[in-house]
Parts: C-alpha cells; sequence; structure tokens
C-alpha cells in the first residue's frame, strides 16, 4: 500500500493525542478535523484508514462512527 501521502499530512508534529479524542465524541474531534479540513491528502487518509479498518482516531477528517457508516453505505451500493 502506497503510504507517501504522509509525507505531506498536515498533522505531522502536531499533538497526536488531538487526533484520538473520546471515541464517538465529536466535540471533541472537532480540533482534529479542523486541521484535516486543510490537509491536502485528505482523501488518501481516509481510504487509507478505511481500507485498513482503522479502529481508533480520526483519519481523514472522520471520526470511528463517520468510517463506519461510509463502510456501511459502500457496502449497500456495491
Ligand atoms: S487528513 Fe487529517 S489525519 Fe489525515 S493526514 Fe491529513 S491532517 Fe492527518
Amino acid at each position: 500500500m502506497n503510504t507517501s501521502w504522509r509525507n505531506q499530512a498536515a498533522c505531522q508534529g502536531l499533538d497526536p493525542t488531538v487526533f484520538y479524542p473520546s471515541p464517538d465524541d465529536d466535540v471533541e474531534a472537532e480540533p482534529a478535523k479542523g486541521v484535516c479540513s486543510t490537509c491536502s491528502v485528505r482523501e488518501a487518509c481516509l481510504e487509507h484508514a478505511l481500507a485498513v479498518r482503522e479502529k481508533d482516531g480520526v483519519w481523514g477528517g472522520c471520526t470511528e462512527r463517520e468510517r463506519r457508516r461510509i463502510i456501511r453505505q459502500r457496502r449497500r451500493t456495491a
């Protein structure tokens, strides 16, 4: 899997705990989502998290619950 997108991650060097809010806490996830919204590799990051079934944290601007929703929607439309 190509993970070169990580080199352009907007979250590089930031406190990683910001990206691991309490599970499904939408308010606590906002700072991380704000960083992700400015990230040029957001799509690649999200697809990576979906592909490896990343369980924890905010990836590609999506929380764990949001990623589960995307996976369900894709299964329905597959
Ligand atoms: S989308 Fe968010 S978590 Fe993913 S690389 Fe960019 S800043 Fe980091």
